[in-house]
């Protein structure tokens, strides 16, 4: 069922879909039993932040989606102009201003066998949860606590696959210990990346570290902006290399970045606070700078 105007109004904001060519509610939005999204996880996702009717990093996040799906031969669903207008009636039919956008795209529907398709159409999904900017707000003004976790996962984080039980699991284990965010360890005992985030430290002489691109992480567009934004500041203290758990832990500060929570202060490591536990000053600058620098280039909804 195509949602008409009316009755748009009457489902809740933040409980339309858009499947495929149309828009539903949430209760009647449903894909195909054998799409490959659903039984092999054959699938890239991108989740886009809406702040203020704005959405912010829109081209980061298409240019990621479009390295995504080639990576996969997964054919982009329709074309880049098209994608950004449909993101734009989801979020409007979803009356939200603050709010996350989350879009996939799958190799589609197909007789359940392992090898790709010689031929495919893509399934295009997406939907649009409200944001509580206020929670955000109070976990960055309070920081947040990490614990370390070893990297499960497989050889190409590089690529935005929904294929994220490794990540479900710390995450969840995080959470059980009282922690927001795990850290994932590689086998040499380095930290390659949040299961939703990007890891930083600022070292005792005041170096700002991330971890280098490479298939080991995802490139978040939130470090993009980070980066960019610290670039134009004329900030060049910044190693873009592999840091150990316990350089971490002695770390002068350290952060998380991503779509939906901008720079997020890390206030402790396993229980361990760093320095004295409270966010640190660099951390609420870098997230001044990135705020400022996303919303500059922020386009309207
Ligand atoms: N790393 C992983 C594994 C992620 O899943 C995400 C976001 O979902 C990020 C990093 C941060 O990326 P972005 O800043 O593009 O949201």
């Amino acid at each position: 069922m195509n949602v008409t105007a009316a009755h748009a109004r009457a489902v809740p904001a933040g409980r339309i879909a858009y499947v495929n060519g149309r828009y539903m509610p949430h209760a009647d939005a449903v894909v195909h039993v054998e799409d490959r999204g659903l039984q092999f996880a054959d699938s890239i996702y991108e989740v886009c932040a809406v702040l203020d009717g704005r959405l912010m990093d829109e081209e980061g996040h298409l240019d990621r989606l479009e390295r995504s799906l080639a990576a996969l031969s997964i054919a982009m669903p329709m074309g880049r102009a098209a994608l950004r207008f449909v993101m734009r009636e989801t979020i409007r039919k979803n009356r939200l201003k603050d709010a996350m956008l989350y879009l996939q795209v799958t190799r589609g529907a197909h007789k359940r066998d392992h090898p790709m398709p010689a031929l495919h159409k893509s399934t295009l999904i997406m939907t649009v949860r409200h944001v509580n900017v206020g929670a955000v707000e109070k976990r960055r003004a309070q920081g947040i606590a990490i614990v370390t976790s070893p990297d499960m996962r497989w050889g190409r984080c590089d690529i935005k696959t929904t294929g994220l039980l490794a990540n479900v699991l710390a995450k969840t284990e995080a959470r059980k210990a009282g922690a927001f965010e795990a850290w994932l360890i590689d086998r040499d005992g380095f930290v390659t990346e949040g299961a939703s985030t990007n890891a930083w430290i600022v070292t005792g002489e005041g170096v700002l570290v991330t971890r280098n691109l490479s298939q080991n992480i995802l490139a978040g567009v939130t470090r993009l902006g980070v980066l960019q934004a610290l670039a134009g500041e004329g900030f060049n203290a910044v190693e873009e290399r592999a840091f150990t758990v316990a350089e971490a832990k002695a770390a002068r500060e350290a952060f998380v970045t991503s779509a939906s929570g901008g720079v997020l202060p890390v206030v402790s490591i396993d229980g361990r606070p760093i320095a004295d536990g409270t966010p640190g000053a660099t951390t609420r600058r870098i997230h001044a700078l990135y705020a400022e620098f996303a919303r500059a280039a922020a386009q309207s909804a």
